[in-house]
C-alpha cells in the first residue's frame, strides 16, 4: 500500500533514496478525484519506472475567482483505494501551507503556447499551472513525469516550462482515456446532470468530424465551422474550436502534425477535449 506523505521535506527524501538506490522514480501530478485517466498515467509510469509517485494536491491558484475551486471534489479517501491495486509507492498530499508557505512571491509565467486558447478564457491559469508544477518537481525530483493529452496546451506548456529553465525532468504524454461514447474523462464529468451528459458526447463528436474533415481535404475554416455546428445543435456555449499546429498552436502547416483543440460549457460545467490530425503532406 502506498504511503501517503504531507510533507514536503520527506517526500523528497523518499524519492531522493529511492533515486540514490539506482530506482527509477516516476511522478504522476493529479488534483484527485481519481478515474480511470488518471490510473492509465500512473500505470504507464509504473511500467517505465521502479517506483510511482502520485500527488494529491487542488492548487487554488490554477482556478479564476468565478471557478469551482470550492466545489472541486476532494476524495482522499476512495482516491488512496482506487490507488491501491496499482503499483504507487507515495501519495503525497500536501496542505495549501505547504505549497505555498507565508510570504510566497514567486510565479513561473510562461508565454507562447500559454498565451491563446485557455490562456484567453482563463488568465493566470497556465501561471498557476507552470508554478505548481515546477514546485512539485522540486518536491517530488523524479526522473520521468506522467501528463495527459487531454489536456494538451497543459503539456506543451509545461514542455516549454522544462526546456526553458532546464528541469532536468522528462516529460511523457500519454492518451486520453475515454468514456464508451468517446466522452474524455474528466474529474468534473461528476457535475453533469442526466441530460447534460447525454449531450456531453458532442464535445468528443465535433472532434471526429474535425478528423474526417481534415483526411477529406477540408480547408481550416470549413473544419472549425463543422466543429461549432456539432457542439452547437446539442446546446454546448463554445469557447473555442480551433485546428492549429500541434506544437506552437499557431495556424497549421502541411508539414507538421496539427490538432483540433475544443472547449466549451455545459450548463455550469467546462468541458475540454482534442484530437490529433496527422501532417497532411506525410499522407
Ligand atoms: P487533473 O487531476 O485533472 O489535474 O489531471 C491530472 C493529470 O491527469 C493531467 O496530466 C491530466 O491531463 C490527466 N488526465 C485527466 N483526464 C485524463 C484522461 N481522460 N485521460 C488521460 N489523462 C487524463
Amino acid at each position: 500500500m502506498a504511503e501517503l506523505i504531507r510533507d514536503p521535506v520527506v517526500m523528497r527524501e523518499r524519492v531522493l533514496a529511492a533515486r540514490g538506490a539506482g530506482r527509477r522514480v516516476g511522478f504522476v501530478p493529479t488534483m484527485g478525484a481519481l478515474h480511470a485517466g488518471h490510473v492509465s498515467l500512473v500505470e504507464r509510469a509504473g511500467t517505465d519506472c521502479d517506483d510511482v509517485a502520485v500527488s494529491i494536491f487542488v492548487n487554488p491558484t490554477q482556478f479564476g475567482p468565478h471557478e469551482d475551486f470550492d466545489r472541486y471534489p476532494r476524495p482522499l479517501q476512495a482516491d488512496c483505494r482506487l490507488l491501491e491495486p496499482h503499483r504507487v509507492a507515495w501519495v503525497f498530499a500536501p496542505d495549501a501551507a505547504a505549497m505555498y508557505p507565508p510570504g510566497n512571491a514567486t510565479q513561473v509565467v510562461v508565454s507562447g503556447p500559454a498565451a491563446p486558447f485557455e490562456g484567453v478564457i482563463r488568465p493566470g491559469h497556465f501561471a498557476g499551472v507552470a508554478t505548481v508544477v515546477l514546485t512539485l518537481f522540486q518536491m517530488v525530483p523524479s526522473q520521468a513525469a506522467y501528463f495527459g493529452a487531454k489536456d494538451w496546451q497543459q503539456t506543451r506548456v509545461v514542455m516549454r516550462m522544462v526546456r526553458d529553465l532546464a528541469v532536468p525532468i522528462e516529460i511523457v504524454v500519454c492518451p486520453t482515456v475515454r468514456e464508451p461514447d468517446g466522452l474524455a474523462m474528466s474529474s468534473r464529468n461528476a457535475y453533469l446532470s442526466d441530460t447534460e451528459r447525454t449531450r456531453a458526447v458532442a464535445v468528443s463528436e465535433s472532434l471526429i468530424r474535425a478528423e474526417e474533415g481534415w483526411r477529406s481535404g477540408r480547408s481550416v475554416a470549413e473544419i472549425e465551422a463543422a466543429m461549432r455546428e456539432t457542439l452547437e445543435r446539442r446546446g454546448i456555449a463554445i469557447d473555442y474550436a480551433a485546428v492549429v499546429d500541434a506544437e506552437s498552436l499557431a495556424p497549421p502547416t502541411p508539414d507538421a502534425d496539427s490538432i483540433a483543440l475544443v472547449a466549451g460549457r455545459l450548463g455550469s460545467t467546462r468541458l475540454i477535449d482534442n484530437r490529433l490530425l496527422p501532417a497532411r503532406a506525410a499522407r
